[in-house]
């Protein structure tokens, strides 16, 4: 398994790419914008997305699902309780994005413990809510790909619409917490930690 990052559009946020290596099949997590961007790094690496994966429906993290999917074929998938949340945008969000393309709707809404196969590699969803109702982490061989969940030091928003404070905090505690402390996370923005880290250094969470 290989990830790599890039930072799209005006909020920088991290869009994954988690790709079989021996297959040349990948996953993009987190698409926010700069479609072409994204598409030329898969062009380059020679890769093809099987599946468009979203960890929340704001349109920072789905706001280059449309191209890929159109030019992929590729399944686009979010958590089950986001599933409404991604044709219903934030309009003050999408309108500061510049290049935000409406979402397709998704195939499927996902759910705890549900298994995505790429290639040889297998991708557990974690449900995560909290900074929405239909927040998921995606946990990869050792890596969590936390969305809006958990940040390094820090966590997401929950005053945005369908937000809760004590679910964010339980998702943490009791869900990404009780990953081993050496898994490494790779949040929707900003710089990566690890489990063991947050436990000790994350103040909202202690
Ligand atoms: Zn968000």
């Amino acid at each position: 398994m290989k990830t790599e990052v890039i930072q799209v559009g005006v909020l920088a946020t991290n869009c994954y790419i988690v790709s079989d290596d021996t297959t040349n099949e990948c996953v993009v997590i987190d698409p926010g914008g700069e479609s072409a961007r994204i598409e030329d790094h898969l062009e380059n690496a020679a890769l093809t997305p099987t599946f468009v994966l979203a960890t929340h429906a704001h349109g920072d993290h789905t706001g280059a699902a449309k191209s890929l999917v159109e030019k992929y074929g590729a399944q686009f998938l979010i958590g089950i309780h986001d599933v409404a949340a991604v044709n219903q945008q934030l309009e003050w969000l999408v309108s500061m994005l510049g290049d935000f393309q409406d979402p397709p709707v998704p195939n499927r809404g996902l759910e705890h413990g549900d298994k995505l196969t790429v290639g040889q590699v297998e991708i557990e969803v974690l449900s995560t809510p909290g900074h929405t109702p239909g927040s998921v982490s995606f946990y990869v061989e050792d890596h969590v790909y936390t969305g809006d969940t958990l940040f390094r030091e820090t966590i997401g928003r929950f005053d945005l619409s369908g937000g809760d404070e004590d679910k964010e905090i339980a998702s943490i505690k009791k869900v990404l917490f009780e990953l081993d402390d050496t898994t490494l996370v790779l949040p929707g923005h900003g710089p990566s930690s690890t489990i063991g880290h947050e436990k000790i250094a994350n103040m909202f969470v202690r």
